[in-house]
C-alpha cells in the first residue's frame, strides 16, 4: 500500500476560517456525547450493536456529526486510531468532504480481521429482520458511507475497502496520511494556536500528533474460543471453514448461545452461509414475523437502558418465548415445512448446540428465529434437537480416529461421542486497552443508516 510513516504532523494554522466555526463547536449533538471519551475525542469501539454495519456506520455519523459541529474541517484534521472497518470508513469520509485524515494503525495491514474470512457472508440488512428493509441487501446510507457495502463475503468486501484506501492514499494530492505499525497509547484534549480546543495522540515509539478531533477505532475484544481447563481453542470466528461443506455422517458441535455461535450452526446444518437467502426461500407467514418484530424492539430498548451489569435474562427469556410463538406459527404453513425438510434432507450433518443458560443471548432476531425454527422441527419430527440448553462441555481430547472426543455436563446434554468440528463461540476475552474510561451509555439503538 502506497502510505506514509511519519514522526510529527499538524493541521495548518488558518485562524481567520476556523474562527468562524468556534460557535458551532459549543452545539451538544446526541451521537457524539453517546460516543464522547473525552473533548474532541471520541470512542468508535466497545459499544453495541457491533456488526460491520454498525461499524462502518458508527465511523460514517462520527465524521458527518463532526463536520456539522465544526471539530473537523479543512483545517483541522481528522486523527483516527485503527484501520478496521470503523476507522478506515472515518477516514476516507472526511476525506470526501475535504477534512485531511491522519490514520494510525498499529500492525501493517487494514482490515485484517475480515481478510481471509472466505466463508463468512455478511448482508448490511439482514440484522434488521424482519424490518421493513432487510431484502434490500444493501447498506441505505443516503450516500455519506465512502465504502462499498452490498451483501458479500467478508473476505471480498474486505478486499474492496482495503482497495478503496489504498487508491484514496495514492491519489494525487491525497488528504489522506496512513502510518502504519503506529500503535497510539494516549490522547489529550489541547488548545489550538487560535485558542479553539483540538486533540493530540501519542504513539508508541513514533511521537505525537494533533487535529480537530479523533476516533478511537482500535476494535473490540479479544475472542473466546478456548474450552477452560482443556487446553482445546477453537477456530476464531473471522478465518476460513469448512462448515458448509461438510456431508451426511459428519458431527458438528457448537459451544454458545450467541449470535456467532448460532450463525456457525445454522451454516453447518444448512450448507448456506446466506441466512438472508435462506429466509426468502422460507416465505415466513407475516404475522410470525410481526410478533418477532415487536418483541426484538421491545427488548433493544431494554437491553439500551439496562444499568452496567444489569441481567438481560428476563430479555433474553421473552425474546425467546415470543420467537416459539412465531416459529409454531410459522411451522403451520406446510409449504415451510417442506422447505426445511428439503433443506435439512441435502445430506446434512448432525450438529448439535451447547448453551449453558436456558436462553439463547443472540442479538439479531433472525439467526435466533431461525435456530429455534430449526430445533423445533427436529424434535416434531423426533429427530436429534439442534439445541441443547442447560449443557457444556466438559472436556475435548484430541480423538485417536479424527476430530474431538467430547464429554459433557448438564443433564439434558448430548451423549459424549466423538466431533468432527468442535466451534466455541464464548464471546470476548478481555477488552482492548482504550486510554480514558469508556462513555456511560454503552449500549445503543443505532439509526439503521446515516441520518
Ligand atoms: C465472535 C464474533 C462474531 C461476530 N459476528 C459478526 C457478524 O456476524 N457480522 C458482523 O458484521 N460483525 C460481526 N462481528 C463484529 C465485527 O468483527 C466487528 O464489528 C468489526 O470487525 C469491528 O470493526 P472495527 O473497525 O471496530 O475494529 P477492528 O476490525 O478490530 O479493527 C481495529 C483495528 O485497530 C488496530 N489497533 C488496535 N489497537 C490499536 C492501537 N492502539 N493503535 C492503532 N491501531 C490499533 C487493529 O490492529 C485493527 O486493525 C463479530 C465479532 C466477533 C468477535
Amino acid at each position: 500500500m502506497s502510505s506514509r510513516r511519519s514522526s510529527a504532523g499538524a493541521a495548518p494554522a488558518d485562524k481567520g476560517r476556523r474562527a468562524q466555526r468556534i460557535g458551532l463547536a459549543g452545539v451538544t449533538d446526541p451521537y457524539l456525547q453517546a460516543h464522547r471519551l473525552a473533548e474532541r475525542a471520541y470512542l468508535a469501539s466497545h459499544l453495541t450493536p457491533i456488526s460491520l454495519r454498525d461499524q462502518v456506520l458508527r465511523g460514517a455519523t462520527l465524521v458527518a456529526r463532526l463536520l456539522q459541529s465544526g471539530e473537523i474541517a479543512p483545517d483541522r484534521p481528522l486523527l483516527v486510531a485503527g484501520a478496521g472497518a470503523a476507522g478506515v470508513t472515518a477516514a476516507l469520509a472526511a476525506v470526501r468532504a475535504g477534512v485531511p485524515a491522519m490514520l494510525f494503525e498499529a500492525s501493517n495491514d487494514s482490515l485484517a480481521l475480515q481478510r481471509f474470512a472466505g466463508s463468512r457472508f455478511i448482508d448490511p440488512a439482514v440484522y434488521d429482520w424482519p424490518v421493513d428493509h432487510w431484502g434490500s441487501r444493501l447498506l441505505r446510507h443516503g450516500g455519506s458511507v465512502p465504502l462499498p457495502f452490498a451483501a458479500d463475503y467478508a473476505s471480498r468486501l474486505a478486499s474492496q475497502w482495503m482497495a478503496t484506501l489504498q487508491a484514496q492514499a495514492a491519489a494525487p494530492a491525497t488528504l489522506l496520511t496512513c502510518y502504519w505499525g503506529a500503535a497510539a497509547i494516549g490522547i489529550a484534549t489541547i488548545q489550538l494556536p487560535d485558542t479553539t480546543l483540538g486533540t493530540r495522540v501519542v504513539l508508541d515509539g513514533v511521537g505525537s500528533f494533533e487535529g480537530g478531533a479523533l476516533i478511537w477505532a482500535t476494535g473490540d475484544k479479544q475472542e473466546d474460543t478456548a474450552i477452560a481447563g482443556s487446553g482445546f481453542t477453537g477456530r476464531p470466528f473471522w478465518g476460513p471453514d469448512d462448515l458448509t461443506m461438510l456431508g451426511a455422517g459428519a458431527r458438528v458441535l457448537v459451544s454458545g448461545a450467541g449470535d456467532g455461535a448460532l450463525q456457525d450452526a445454522l451454516r453447518a446444518l444448512t450448507g448456506r452461509d446466506d441466512m438472508g437467502y435462506l429466509l426468502r426461500d422460507l416465505d415466513i407467514d407475516p404475522a410470525a414475523a410481526a410478533l418477532v418484530q415487536s418483541a426484538e424492539d421491545r427488548a433493544h430498548r431494554i437491553r439500551v437502558w439496562l444499568p452496567a451489569g444489569g441481567s438481560r435474562a428476563n430479555c433474553f427469556r421473552e425474546l425467546d418465548d415470543v420467537h416459539r410463538d412465531a416459529v409454531n406459527i410459522a411451522l403451520a404453513a406446510p409449504r415451510l415445512r417442506t422447505t426445511v425438510d428439503a433443506t435439512l434432507a441435502a445430506g446434512r450433518p448432525m450438529v448439535c448446540v451447547v448453551h449453558r443458560q436456558p436462553w439463547l443471548t443472540a442479538y439479531y432476531g433472525l439467526n435466533r428465529f431461525l435456530a429455534l425454527l430449526f430445533d423445533r422441527f427436529l424434535r416434531n419430527a423426533g429427530r436429534d434437537p439442534l439445541l441443547y440448553p442447560g449443557a457444556t462441555i466438559a472436556g475435548v481430547t484430541a480423538s485417536a480416529a479424527s476430530g474431538w472426543d467430547v464429554s459433557f455436563n448438564g443433564t439434558a446434554a448430548p451423549p459424549a461421542g466423538r466431533f468432527d468440528r468442535v466451534v466455541v463461540r464464548h464471546g470476548y476475552k478481555d477488552m482492548a486497552p482504550i486510554p480514558l474510561p469508556a462513555p456511560l451509555i454503552r449500549n445503543h439503538l443505532l439509526p439503521y443508516h446515516c441520518p
